[in-house]
């Protein structure tokens, strides 16, 4: 977990986090879903680098009553912090954790014929438990086969210890509106649903939430949407933007004959010119393959990188930036208004989820809350 106890060092990069605009993309997304379908809300991987505590606070307080968290240890860390809400582990129970799941109060999502097995024979011991149960539409990552599905149908005393909360599922393609799986998946999930007997069902990411309220179901599990990350990939970004990360210029070079930068001299510039160092490199999580691709922003101007992207720094060719703008002490965006995580994203050949999960510890975290 994040250790807030931090020492003001001002060469260091600030990532600010605006807690409301999180809330805020909450109840926009809960607004669109379909009658009687609810948001959960899905903080793994530290809330997808944002901070565990402080976004699972703030959506819980913002009226989400379910978590989904990739694994156990997960799940234990957000019960102590929330305590009235429904968690939900992606990862299920592996032998000899079920007790540990049914002391937190946690319920898993059940996803291979063991976990099921296992699970069945707790809650026979227990006298029932609470379970997801996920079915494989066409991803091939997690969940039961249908056909395994359908055997365990037929078999249906075995699962009577269990109540079952959902069936879920997960779409490979939602963020790609037109292609064909996302129907074939929604057909196999449906027809899954009915071979259960028409459980609750949540089949819908972030994304799933804009291919129609067909995908919708009971729940919806949003995650990239709530922090930022654009659910519709080809039009513009109905989300509030939520994560700044700014640095400080930390030294100045001006350029007066032809020099090369960085490793691998992969850059050239011949002057007059000059190079803005930055201390944060892809050991802060700015990536590698940002090197003479990526831009960053002084008050709105931009600022190509030059060179490759070192582990502590990364070179700015400030050459064409006003002269009183380039000094040091000077921040400079990296992330924020003029260059949001997708266009970063895009730069570096990846997409947003990368670089958030990617940010990392490294820099200082400031959270806000108010006015978005
Ligand atoms: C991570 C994850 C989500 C959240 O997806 P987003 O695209 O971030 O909304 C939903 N469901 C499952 C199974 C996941 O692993």
């Amino acid at each position: 977990m994040h250790d807030k106890r931090q020492i003001a060092d001002p060469s260091k990069a600030v990532l600010t986090i605006n807690l409301s605009a999180i809330a805020e993309n909450f109840c926009d997304l809960s607004s669109r879903l379909a009658p009687n379908c609810q948001a959960g809300a899905v903080v793994k991987a530290d809330a997808y680098g944002l901070g565990f505590e402080e976004v699972s606070r703030t959506l819980a307080r913002a009226g989400c009553g379910h978590f989904f968290v990739a694994d156990l240890e997960e799940g234990v860390a957000l019960r102590r912090i929330l305590k009235k809400v429904d968690i939900f582990v992606f990862n299920g129970p592996e032998r000899n954790t079920e007790a540990t799941f049914d002391e937190h109060a946690l319920t898993p999502v059940l996803n291979t014929p063991d976990q099921v097995q296992s699970w069945v024979a707790f809650a026979s011991l227990k006298g029932g438990c609470n379970a997801v149960i996920q079915v494989d539409t066409g991803m091939s990552r997690t969940g039961l086969d249908m056909a395994y599905l359908e055997q365990l149908v037929g078999g249906n005393e075995k699962l009577k210890s269990v109540a079952l909360r959902f069936l879920m599922s997960h779409l490979a393609c939602a963020d790609e509106p037109e292609h064909p799986l996302n129907a074939q998946q929604l057909a196999k999930f449906s027809k899954a649903r009915t071979l259960l007997g028409n459980p609750r069902g949540s089949l819908a990411n972030s994304s799933g939430i804009f291919l129609g309220p067909e995908y919708h179901f009971d729940m919806v599990r949003t995650g990239g949407a709530l922090y930022g990350i654009n659910p519709t990939k080809n039009t513009n970004n109905p989300m509030n933007s939520v994560v700044n990360l700014e640095a400080p210029i930390f030294q100045v070079r001006n350029i007066d004959s032809p020099v090369t930068v960085g490793y691998g001299a992969s850059a050239r510039i011949d002057g007059p010119g000059k190079i803005a160092t930055i201390a944060v490199g892809y050991a802060n999580g700015y990536l590698r393959s940002l090197g003479n691709k990526g831009s960053a922003f002084i008050d709105g101007i931009r600022i190509p990188v030059v060179g490759r992207v070192s582990m502590d720094y990364i070179t700015l060719d400030v050459s064409k930036a006003p002269e009183n703008k380039v000094r040091p002490g000077k921040m400079v965006e990296l992330i924020g208004p003029h260059h949001g995580i997708d266009a970063l994203a895009k730069e570096a050949g990846t997409i947003a989820y990368e670089i958030l999960t990617g940010l990392g510890a490294r820099h200082t975290r400031v959270y806000r809350n108010g006015r978005i």
